[in-house]
């Protein structure tokens, strides 16, 4: 979960139907401020679930709120469903300086994700409870467990490769501007080499 900008809505669009947040003009600003990946756990779906970071339960207040409006992936979506309902929102507070993610580079393709807490407050320490269950499929049915297998091979590991490669480019042609650190790479920030 990285930090996200929510555009403010053009005054000609509300929402006033799901129609309205799953395929009209608020869908489409919904996608872009959010980079097109699940704010969760950043992957990119193939099918994109509207989410609501606050669960509506049929309220209208918070069904159609546009502050409380995210994409997210199916394996997020089903795992958060009602049970997290205060987690941290990644438009009022960096999540990175709540909550630090690392998993092995060595560690065969399996590895779990190290979850570790960097505030103490209920929030935060709901939204790690819910990262364990997307990354480690922790108390999760058979299949979400898979599913968060499947999230570590195949997004958190290739990405965390793809920067290791960066890295190692950098270190022996820093000077290459033809290396580009890919757009879906997990955020990571880089400190400037410190003068020898
Ligand atoms: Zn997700």
């Amino acid at each position: 979960m990285i930090r996200l900008n929510k555009s403010s809505l053009p005054p000609n669009v509300t929402i006033l139907s799901e129609y309205a947040y799953q395929q009209g003009e608020a869908f489409d600003i919904l996608v872009d401020d959010c980079h097109s990946k699940c704010y969760i756990c950043e992957d990119k779906p193939t099918k994109i679930n509207v989410e609501h970071i606050v669960p509506h339960r049929n309220d209208p207040e918070l069904k159609y709120d546009w502050a409380n409006l995210f994409i997210a992936c199916g394996h997020c979506n089903s795992i958060k469903g009602t049970q997290f309902n205060s987690i941290l929102d990644p438009t009022k507070c960096d999540p990175e300086e709540h909550i630090a993610l690392s998993i092995d580079p060595t560690e065969d393709l399996v590895g779990q994700v190290k979850i570790e807490l960097l505030r103490t407050d209920s929030s935060t320490v709901q939204t790690a409870e819910l990262l364990q269950k997307v990354y480690n499929g922790t108390n999760t049915t058979k299949m979400q467990k898979i599913e968060s297998s499947n999230l570590r091979k195949e997004h958190l590991m290739p990405n965390v490769h793809r920067f290791m490669l960066f890295i190692k480019n950098y270190r022996e042609e820093p000077d290459v501007t033809g290396i580009i650190l890919p757009l879906n790479c997990i955020s990571i920030k880089i400190s400037p080499p410190s003068p020898s």
